[in-house]
């Protein structure tokens, strides 16, 4: 049996907020969703990365420096000051919804690769779609990172995408790597019911009580801006820097915020510290990032020894009929968060 292909102008892989953005402003320059450009998602429900996040998980920002273009993140009524996960779902499948963007669900891509008439065609568990540009959305999600480490552990390990509830850990003794906002609200709320040891690459930076996401965005900016100039970093943040949201302001004043240095190996019932001594644990929470879920694109033979893919803007350079949006500053300033997602759909749809 022959597979189905179709035809379209562009094709958006991924549904989660930088897809959405993206939709919004080719919807606005005229392209009709579902007959101009179709946007694929692997998932079968809306919301990207934020569908996956554990339930207690806060934002960074408030809902006014969290908004996608056009229609503005509804206000957060609950406790907390940050909206929940939750709240973010919500408002991207409305989104969705109020804009009317055509995204095929449960459609992962499997594969891009060069098609006839300068079309790229891009393959998928069920048909495949030939179109004139392709703009990569994937996210980095489905690529947890978690750092190679000497020994074996016999314990339970898990990421922050595994990461589900404190009460898993309650009465254990829990190490959790990591130096970001992940790391910090997952040991605010495992301590509560844990032992908790805190291991960090460098000592942790906290902001300042009243600053939030807002800042690191326009310090995101900033340094994009001081790049292209080649100017030096004019920041001190970053956007791994923590915020003090409600519960790591809680945790703080418990007095478990305490990070130490790494440890040298994994041994069977926990860790080996630099000066020998040995502690044990029961669970290590790796909260270590994720990379650019990028091996869709393999077959065009794009990427760099750093395994990303060079790009002018978002326009990757050895295929300019293809454009990547999200994954991190490489593809535009605060390029993965809600706020920074908005700016370069914007700037990605004037260049094409
Ligand atoms: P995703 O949300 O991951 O969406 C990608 C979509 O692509 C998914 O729906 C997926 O199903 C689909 N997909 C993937 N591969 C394929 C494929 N091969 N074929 C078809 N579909 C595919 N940002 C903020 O602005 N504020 C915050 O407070 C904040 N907190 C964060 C906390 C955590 C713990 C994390 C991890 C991130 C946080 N971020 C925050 C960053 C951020 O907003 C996200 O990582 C964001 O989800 C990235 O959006 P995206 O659209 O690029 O990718």
């Amino acid at each position: 049996m022959t597979r189905q292909t179709h035809d379209t102008q562009l094709v958006v892989i991924g549904g989660g907020q930088a897809g959405l953005a993206t939709g919004f402003y080719l919807r606005r320059s005229g392209l009709v969703p579902g007959k101009d450009f179709v946007i694929l998602d692997a998932a079968d429900r809306p919301g990207g990365a934020w569908a996956q996040m554990w339930p207690t998980l806060r934002t960074f920002s408030p809902t006014q420096y969290s908004s996608l273009p056009g229609w503005m993140m509804p206000p957060w009524t609950g406790d907390g000051g940050y909206p929940l996960a939750a709240h973010v779902v919500d408002y991207l499948t409305r989104y969705e919804q109020r804009y009317e963007l055509d995204v095929r669900r449960s459609t992962a891509v499997t594969a891009v690769s060069r098609g006839d008439r300068q079309r790229l065609i891009v393959h998928t568990d069920g048909g495949d779609w030939s179109a004139e540009r392709v703009i990569s959305a994937t996210g980095t999600w489905s690529r947890p990172f978690i750092p190679a480490s000497a020994g074996t552990f016999a314990g339970r390990q898990l990421h922050t995408a595994g990461y589900r509830q404190a009460s898993e850990f309650t009465g254990q003794r829990v190490l959790i790597v990591g130096g970001g906002n992940s790391a910090a609200q997952i040991l605010a709320e495992v301590s509560t019911v844990a032992e908790t040891t805190w291991v960090t690459l460098r000592p942790p930076r906290f902001l300042p009580d009243d600053v939030d996401g807002r800042a690191l965005f326009e310090i995101a900016t900033r340094r994009q801006r001081a790049r292209e100039l080649g100017e030096p970093d004019p920041g001190v943040a970053g956007l791994g820097d923590i915020v003090m949201v409600h519960s790591v302001r809680e945790a703080r004043d418990r007095d478990v915020l305490h990070a130490r240095r790494p440890f040298v190996r994994l041994v069977e019932h926990g860790v080996r510290w630099r000066d020998g001594t040995e502690s044990p644990y029961d669970a290590i929470i790796w909260c270590t990032g994720f990379r650019p879920a990028l091996g869709h694109l393999s077959p065009l033979g794009l990427r760099s020894p750093d395994g990303l893919i060079p790009t002018h803007g978002t326009q990757a350079i050895k295929e300019p009929r293809l454009h990547l949006i999200g994954y991190g500053d490489w593809t535009g300033p605060a390029s993965a968060t809600l706020v920074g997602a908005a700016r370069t759909a914007r700037d990605l749809v004037t260049t094409l």
